[in-house]
């Protein structure tokens, strides 16, 4: 079985770590350790194949680019992750797509999947649909309104990338 690894990137408290969890655990943490750094492993049938991801939660502040090197550098497909109750965090999303391109040598054809999280917070919300829409089309990127709390769409996200994963890098 092929294993694809994933890493999870995006501003700090956006999510990151609830939303891997729940997509590898199906449990909502709601207090986790933002300091953690973690690769989970969990296989999935898409398709109707089987497949494993790793999936690295990562924890690194955004001043930390050079981690970021490393981890861009290991992955085969990206989880960019904002918060749809914080506007700012996008810019970090734009960042980090812009860093992995740059990293994989310009490639446009790397798997990635724009997040929206919290999508349960509905009277916090600060980013609408219709930005993200527009800013996912310029990009040429899908993304997904989530929540980790709900259960709502995550498992699409990984889903999708699973899918651009294989596309990309078939088995030899
Ligand atoms: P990280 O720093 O990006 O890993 O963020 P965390 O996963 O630690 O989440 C930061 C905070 O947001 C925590 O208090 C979580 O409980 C909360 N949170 C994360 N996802 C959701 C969600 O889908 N809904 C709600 N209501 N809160 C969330
Ligand atoms: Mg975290």
């Amino acid at each position: 079985m092929r294993t694809y690894k994933t890493v999870v990137l995006g501003a700090g408290g956006v999510g990151k770590s609830a939303l891997t969890v729940r997509f590898v655990r199906d449990v909502f943490v709601e207090n986790y350790d933002p300091t953690i750094e973690e690769e989970y492993r969990r296989t999935v049938t898409v398709d109707g194949q089987l497949s494993s991801l790793e999936v690295l939660d990562t924890a690194g502040a955004e001043q930390f680019t050079s981690l970021n090197e490393v981890y861009i550098k290991s992955g085969l497909g990206f989880v960019l992750v904002f918060s749809l109750t914080q506007e700012v965090t996008l810019k970090e999303v734009d960042n980090l797509r812009k860093q992995i391109y740059r990293i994989k040598g310009g490639d446009t054809s790397i798997p990635i999947v724009i997040v929206g999280t919290k999508l349960d917070l509905v009277n916090e919300r600060e980013v609408p649909r219709s930005t993200i829409q527009s800013l996912s089309n310029s990009w040429d990127l899908p993304f997904y309104e989530t929540s980790a709390k709900r259960n709502w769409h995550v498992g699409d996200v990984f889903e999708d990338l699973l899918r651009q994963m294989r596309a990309r890098y078939p088995s030899e």
